[in-house]
């Protein structure tokens, strides 16, 4: 068994919707359970500017997949819920899903980078992790809640709780 923490974000087609079908939907995968979901988040949107807020949470998922079928899994969800691959770099998208951690495991591959890329620079990332896994350390030995507290806030705030 393993533990991974996953990202969700949207900003089309009712965000806090996708959020939530995508949550049950990560319920549902086999040999998976979810064990921690922080609050949904609202964050402004990185990159191109001209395109809605985002919703965002983190959660903790117990998995005996393998990071690249979790991955599989994640990008499966993604399409089903319409998510349509576009040239532009973070334009906007019904669901993200992104593998933050799994385990202390450090990849870097054509298809997966764990951790993830971005863990330590967004705020929308940090600080529903450090909801769920304040004491959380990363496999270079910071500390989530630590990084949390340092991040500028860039107006996240908490929206509403997720259950
Ligand atoms: P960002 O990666 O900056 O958050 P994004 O989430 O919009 O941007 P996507 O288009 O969703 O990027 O993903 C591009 C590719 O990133 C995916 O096809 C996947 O192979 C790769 N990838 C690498 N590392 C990860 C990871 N840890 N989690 C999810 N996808 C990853
Ligand atoms: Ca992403
Ligand atoms: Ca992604």
């Amino acid at each position: 068994m393993s533990l991974a923490y996953i990202g969700l974000g949207s900003n089309l087609s009712d965000p806090q919707a996708q959020i939530v079908a995508a949550l049950t939907k990560l319920r549902s995968l086999t040999n998976c359970s979810v064990e921690a979901v922080s609050s949904l988040y609202f964050s402004r949107p990185m990159g191109p500017q001209d395109q809605p807020d985002y919703m965002n949470a983190v959660i903790a998922l117990c998995t005996e997949l393998t990071p690249i079928e979790l991955l599989n899994q994640l990008q499966s969800i993604e399409n089903k819920a319409g998510r349509v691959r576009k040239d532009n770099r973070w334009g906007a998208r019904v669901l993200d899903l992104d593998i933050l951690l799994f385990d202390n495991l450090v990849m870097n591959t054509e298809r997966l980078i764990v951790p993830h890329y971005g863990l330590k620079l967004r705020e929308f990332v940090l600080l529903p992790l450090a909801e769920i896994a304040p004491n959380l350390n990363l496999p270079d030995g910071d500390n989530v809640l630590g990084l949390a507290n340092q991040i500028e806030k860039n107006g996240l705030k908490i929206h509403s709780q997720l259950s």
